[in-house]
């Protein structure tokens, strides 16, 4: 007897896209239409200001407006911008944002390939509700992951064991996940994918686009996935 594949969960930034290659183009191209010049370097202010918002938010300080107003708003400040409008900046970078999907080599065939070899696929992503399904779209991943669930739409952020479980039991009401399948989460976040995903008893691998070589239970790159993903069936 065929052993029953796993389900496969998968995130999505900087998973399957790179999130700092679309972000870096984005902040480019809303900063050019407010006639503002700006480097790579300026871009790493940026990074630093939004990743501090996003762990308020993840701690439950904030709530998603604060973060995309009040990330932009510092990062005028820090830069002494003071000629920019934060509010029209949010508003452009977000529009740039929705529109922008740079993928990582070989993640799109790789999980177009998994679906014809009959594995179930879906997608749990932390991201904002009114962009992240047009970037996944934009990604060429319509209709693919089934379900995708994204924390803005449903109102808890992995780690939090709610999505997972709830990503679970929407896979198995649509039956495309059997009571006793195992499920594997592939996502890049030591936090957010891999400690929640074990905590609610699911497999993990990891994506570690800057390790090598990769250790175990991890991939370095997208080409090495369906043999990373079978040693660990094999294994389970
Ligand atoms: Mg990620």
């Amino acid at each position: 007897m065929t052993k029953l594949k796993p389900f496969l969960f998968f995130d999505f930034d900087d998973t399957l896209v790179d999130f700092q290659a679309c972000a870096r183009v984005a902040m480019k191209v809303a900063l050019t239409k407010l006639g503002q010049s700006y480097t790579d370097e300026d871009y790493q202010t940026y990074q630093e200001i939004n990743h501090g918002w996003w762990k308020r938010l993840e701690a439950g300080e904030i709530t998603r407006d604060e973060l995309r107003f009040g990330r932009i708003r510092d990062f005028f400040s820090a830069m002494e911008w003071t000629h920019l409008d934060p509010t029209l900046g949010t508003e452009l970078f977000m529009q740039e944002l929705g529109g922008q999907v740079v993928l990582y080599p070989d993640a799109q065939p790789v999980v177009l390939e998994l679906q014809a070899q009959g594995w179930k696929i879906g997608l749990i992503s932390n991201g904002l509700p009114d962009v992240q399904p047009q970037r996944i779209s934009l990604a060429g991943f319509e209709g693919i992951f089934d379900p995708a669930i994204i924390s803005g739409q449903v109102g808890f952020q992995k780690p939090d064991s709610r999505i997972f479980t709830l990503a679970s039991s929407r896979a198995r009401k649509a039956g495309r996940l059997l009571a006793d399948q195992k499920i594997i989460m592939i996502g890049d976040n030591p936090e957010a994918d891999i400690r929640g995903a074990r905590e609610v008893g699911w497999e993990t691998l990891q994506f570690v686009p800057e390790k090598t070589p990769p250790g175990k239970g991890q991939f370095s790159q997208w080409a090495d996935f369906l043999p990373a993903l079978e040693e660990l069936v094999q294994n389970l």
